[in-house]
């Protein structure tokens, strides 16, 4: 039998990121996963590099292109006659991007001498893991002195609302359009929802989003929520709030979708159908049952702050547990579980996991809302600053949007930073950094920040925590 210090069970961003820590511990490792192509060959990287982070990505470049064609450059003097998108093409490249980066994950296991099975792994008793080829009845079984649980998620599958790969269709389907739907329903006006959204509306659809609660995006700030919501709605996102789909259902090549709005009967008609209402822990054919692995009430396996479960020897992380299902947090735990089966002293910050929405302009933010700080009970203040107040947001054509930080009223300690604008994924590195020292709004405010930048934004609102920003 081959026997491992430590075997991984799936290989997105969390399992292949901690096989390679492993492996740079000394660790002999092997990391399995299940993952085809649609041509039916093994890859790596999981949801986020297949289906997920980068293939909504591509897509969100190619289609931001487009728009700015349209809307932007016309303001600097550009004008392109009969602009044209090639959807194929479009596809093709996002394919290629995926493609790369898939088989980059597989040269990085060959230069730090990680085993890749492609098969499925199944838990076969204490220290035990069974690989099996698909279409084999037989698998092989190996040995590994500590397993990590990388399995992630799927999305979220609702009865009434059955996904058939040609009308009605989930994240990975809307990936794949190979034309612009005229008419696209999308149920969830959630991060994928508004993303997938943006693409095909950018693109030329009709996009109608059907979203159950009366909230645009409660976890996001409510100021930023706001802002984002009016500004999505004006590039003809149809958000319609407290709309609770109750089925939908593909006749004569087009889907029906019910809903109830303020306890009224409602119907839409479209040419596609997104259903993207959320994402569960995916646990199938692990063979928890034969460890006595424990689940909680939403299928996910229970694990401690250091990614324990209650097997010793066993660990889990990514979205396969609680917490944001983010690719980052997946990693992190990664890491830090590697770090520690090594011996050493693993840790993530769950306090400061950024998140980043990739509509247009970006939504980004770290750390509490003011509502949670005021709920908190704890004194505070804020800041904030137009993106309107800056020469380069000037310069670039990008002026909506804000940066606003709340920081605690008696230390100053930053408690969270808001962002809605373009880049506000790449600027919300330095709030995170911030918070990562611990730093006070007076740290960021002292700090120089080059000029002209978006980044400025973030200085001015440090500086009027304060109530002395210079530039409002
Ligand atoms: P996964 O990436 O889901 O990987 C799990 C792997 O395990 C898969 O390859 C699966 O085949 C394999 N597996 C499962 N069971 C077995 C088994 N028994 N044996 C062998 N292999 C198995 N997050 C971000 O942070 N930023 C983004 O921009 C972002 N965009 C997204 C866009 C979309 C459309 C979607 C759907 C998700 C997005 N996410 C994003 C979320 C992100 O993809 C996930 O949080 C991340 O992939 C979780 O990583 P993971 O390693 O836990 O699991
Ligand atoms: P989500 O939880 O963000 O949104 C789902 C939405 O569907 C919710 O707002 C919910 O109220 C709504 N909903 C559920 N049932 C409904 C019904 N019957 N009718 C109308 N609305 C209904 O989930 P998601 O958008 O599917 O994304 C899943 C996860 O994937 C995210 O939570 C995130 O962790 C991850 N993700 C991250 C990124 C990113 O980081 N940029 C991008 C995409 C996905």
């Amino acid at each position: 039998m081959k026997a491992y210090d430590v075997v991984v069970i799936g290989a997105g961003p969390g399992g292949y990121v901690a096989a390679i820590r492993c492996a740079q511990l000394g660790l002999k490792t092997a990391c399995i996963d299940a993952w085809r192509t649609p041509r039916g060959e093994p890859a790596l990287g999981g949801t986020c590099l297949n289906v997920g982070c980068i293939p909504s990505k591509a897509l969100l470049d190619s289609s931001h292109h487009y728009s700015t064609l349209k809307q932007l450059l016309p303001q600097h003097g550009i004008t392109v006659s009969d602009p044209h998108i090639d959807i194929t093409a479009m596809q093709a490249r996002k394919d290629g991007v995926v493609e790369r980066l898939t088989s980059g994950i597989a040269t990085l296991f060959r230069k730090h001498k990680v085993t890749w099975l492609a098969g499925k792994g199944g838990l076969a008793g204490e220290q035990r893991v069974a690989v099996t080829q698909p279409g084999d009845n037989a698998s092989e079984v190996i040995a590994a002195k500590d397993i990590i649980i990388a399995t992630g998620s799927v999305p979220l599958e609702l009865p009434a609302m059955p996904v058939d790969h040609t009308f009605i269709v989930d994240s990975s389907g809307a990936l794949a359009f190979q034309s612009v739907p005229p008419r696209l329903g999308i149920i969830g006006a959630g991060v994928i929802g508004l993303e997938l959204g943006s693409v095909w509306n950018r693109l030329g659809s009709e996009v109608v989003l059907l979203e159950a609660l009366e909230q645009f995006l409660p976890a996001v700030d409510r100021q930023v929520a706001q802002e984002a919501h009016k500004s999505l709605k004006g590039q003809g996102l149809d958000i319609r709030l407290d709309a609770r789909v109750t089925s939908a259902r593909a006749n004569h090549g087009e889907v029906t979708v019910e809903y109830v709005h303020q306890n009224e009967a409602h119907s839409i008609n479209v040419d596609k159908l997104i259903v993207a209402v959320g994402r569960s822990a995916f646990t199938q054919g692990l063979n928890l049952e034969t460890v006595g692995l424990e689940l909680d009430d939403r299928g996910r396996i229970i694990v401690d702050d250091g990614c324990r479960t209650n097997v010793p020897g066993i660990h889990a992380i990514g979205d396969v547990v609680r917490g944001p299902m983010l690719a980052h947090k997946a990693s992190e735990e990664g890491i830090a579980v590697a770090e520690r089966i090594a011996g050493q002293a693993g840790h993530v910050d769950y306090g400061i996991i950024p998140w980043v929405i990739y509509t247009h302009p970006e939504i980004a933010w770290v750390g509490k809302t003011q509502a949670e700080v005021e709920s908190a009970g704890r004194p505070y203040r804020t800041g904030s600053f137009r993106l309107s107040g800056l020469g380069r947001a000037h310069a670039a054509g990008e002026t909506q949007g804000l940066v606003k930080i709340i920081a605690d009223a008696r230390t100053d300690t930053i408690e969270g930073v808001h962002i809605f604008g373009a880049h506000a994924s790449e600027l919300i590195a330095e709030a995170v950094t911030a918070m990562a020292f611990h730093a006070s709004a007076e740290d960021l405010a002292r700090i120089v920040h080059a000029h002209p930048t978006l980044a400025e934004a973030i200085h001015e609102a440090a500086l009027d925590v304060d109530e002395r920003a210079l530039h409002r």
